[in-house]
């Protein structure tokens, strides 16, 4: 394809139909965390690449780009996909699924090297964008046109229709770089709008990848806008910029507060997916038998360690019945030692690098810290020795246990992103709640028991966007994912991810008009 070649010369800024280098000519090598050599190269946009992308956004939904021949300043939200009809809409979203999966392979490869996976988890990743795709095209396909309201009389018609809210910055992480893209660009076309999307600056390859895709799914020019670039500069300008209208936000607590106070000065509307600090409770009940007791220690595992514990929902609290601690922590460590590290990209390997140096001294500087305050280091806590596997450059860190933690505890209170599980006790049911909601965040908490009564009082009142009963990690793009608290603002996936795209609007018609009489005179 031509816009590879294109993109393989540093053009990864796409806007109104155009592959473009940056303004600047600034381009950024894209690493592979495993051996920490480059392995890409992307343009490195800045603020007036983000005007440029901008500007082709808000022309293609207000109509003002060109397409009708009179070079005329568009009349707003009547640009050719706000008006594509709803099934057109929804077809397009089909055939970009069908697209992600004909390139899954490539895709999933990608996704691995970029951000550290191992490729049957880009490949998973892959599945995931296209069920997005899929769920946000259904949805959207199957809805009534408007909801028609009693207003009490015969003599008015009274409706609610939805229409797109307009220009939308899509700002997106690094640790599943392409499925948040998607958890936002998939509605966002849904309900008709335009966007510019800005990919993390280390992980930008498969949003680009995904871009060529809606362009050869028939995407007219300038709704799919892309510029690769840093936060503080590409960011915070979609942030501030007038001409945008929603911008959604996926990343860190600190990045995501900066978004929402720069969105505040031109009131655009806000949706914020922020980090956690997620609860794993763990009843005596749940490992009576030795079936029980492997799930879940099993299932622990995987909540804090899957993708390095880079993860907004991991498990990285474990808070486990005082009488069960000690065998459940001395199988865990064992298991968590045992966990094969090494290249996403070779057989065999369960984890990958952390995603950046800069990660692995964040997770680091934590450990330390941990063990400074009384933490007992059960497992991990270092690097690996390098190997045949394990190249000296790569970011590798070793899944950590901490024990005998508290929440006054630093490690305990701030998101690490890394993998580091810390150990916490309880006693009674009001003990384990009251720890697991003892945090600012929100994001996802779990509950282990084989009590049914119980499994759904604490389900009841833990204060968590999601709350797993006997399970950890899998989601529903039918189902709202978002947090309390500090997780963030507004909900992904399900009806109201698509909602965050839209504005409400009454049309109210009288069928008998006639004077108020009000006023008199
Ligand atoms: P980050 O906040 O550093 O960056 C996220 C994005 O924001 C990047 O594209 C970055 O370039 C951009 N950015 C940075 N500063 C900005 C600014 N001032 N203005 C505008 N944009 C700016 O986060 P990260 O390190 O890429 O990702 C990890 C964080 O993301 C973790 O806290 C994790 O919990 C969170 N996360 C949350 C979810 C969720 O669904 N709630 C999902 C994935 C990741």
């Amino acid at each position: 394809m031509a816009e590879k070649t294109e993109q393989q010369a540093g053009k990864t800024i796409h806007a109104g139909g155009e592959w473009l280098e940056a303004a600047s000519g600034a381009t950024r090598e894209i690493i592979d965390p495993a051996d920490a050599l480059p392995f890409a190269v992307v343009a490195e946009g800045d603020e007036k690449d983000t005007d440029i992308a901008v500007a082709a956004a808000r022309a293609a939904f207000d109509g003002s780009d060109g397409g009708d021949g009179r070079g005329s300043a568009g009349v707003r939200g009547e640009g050719a996909w706000p008006r594509t009809p709803v099934a057109e809409r929804a077809a397009l979203l089909r055939r970009v699924a069908d697209l992600l999966l004909r390139d899954r392979e490539r895709l999933g490869l990608l996704e691995s090297r970029d951000a550290g996976k191992t490729v049957e988890e880009g490949r998973v990743d892959i599945d995931c964008v296209a069920d997005a795709f899929r769920y946000f095209a259904d949805l959207v396909a199957a809805e009534a046109p408007g909801r028609v309201v009693d207003a009490g009389t015969p003599d008015v018609h009274s409706v609610v229709v939805h229409e797109p809210v307009g220009v939308c910055a899509l700002i997106t992480p690094w640790n599943y770089p392409l499925l948040q893209a998607s958890w936002k660009i998939a509605p966002a076309l849904a309900a008709g709008n335009t966007f510019v999307v800005k990919p993390s600056e280390i992980t930008p390859l498969t949003t680009i990848a995904l871009i060529e895709l809606l362009v050869e799914a028939g995407l007219p020019a300038g709704v799919a806008n892309i510029v690769t670039g840093p936060g503080h500069t590409v960011g915070a300008r979609l942030a501030e910029h007038p001409d945008v209208d929603l911008v959604s936000f996926t990343g860190g607590l600190v990045s995501g507060t900066k978004v929402a106070q720069a969105a505040a000065v031109t009131v655009k509307k806000v949706a914020l997916e922020l980090g956690g600090k997620n609860p794993n409770v763990v009843f005596a009940d749940a490992c009576a038998t030795e079936e029980g007791f492997d799930t879940a220690v099993d299932q622990a595992l995987n909540a804090a360690f899957i993708h390095s514990g880079q993860v907004c929902s991991a498990g990285s609290r474990l808070i486990v019945e005082e009488t069960v601690r000690e065998r459940f922590v001395a199988e865990l460590a064992r298991r968590a030692a045992k966990i094969r590290l090494g290249r996403g990209t070779e057989d065999g390997v369960e984890c990958g690098p952390l995603v950046s140096e800069q990660q692995r001294a964040r997770t680091e500087s934590y450990v330390a810290g941990a063990l400074a305050e009384g933490a007992v280091l059960r497992s991990g806590g270092r690097r690996p020795e390098p190997s045949a596997t394990l190249p000296a450059t790569g970011y590798f860190y070793e899944p950590t246990v901490l024990d005998q933690c508290h929440r006054e505890m630093t490690v305990v209170r701030e998101e690490v992103f890394g993998p580091v599980l810390t150990v916490e006790t309880f006693r009674t049911e009001d003990e384990a709640v009251a720890l697991a909601n003892d945090t600012e965040y929100g994001l996802a908490g779990a509950v282990w028991t084989t009590d049914a009564g119980r499994a759904r009082r604490v389900a009841g009142r833990l204060r968590h966007g999601t709350v797993w009963i006997n399970d950890f990690h899998p989601y529903l793009p039918q189902a709202e994912w978002g947090g309390f608290g500090k997780s963030g603002v507004g909900r992904e996936l399900g009806p109201s991810g698509l909602a965050e795209y839209r504005e409400a609007k009454h049309v109210y018609q009288n069928l008998a008009p006639g004077p108020v009489r009000w006023f008199t005179g």
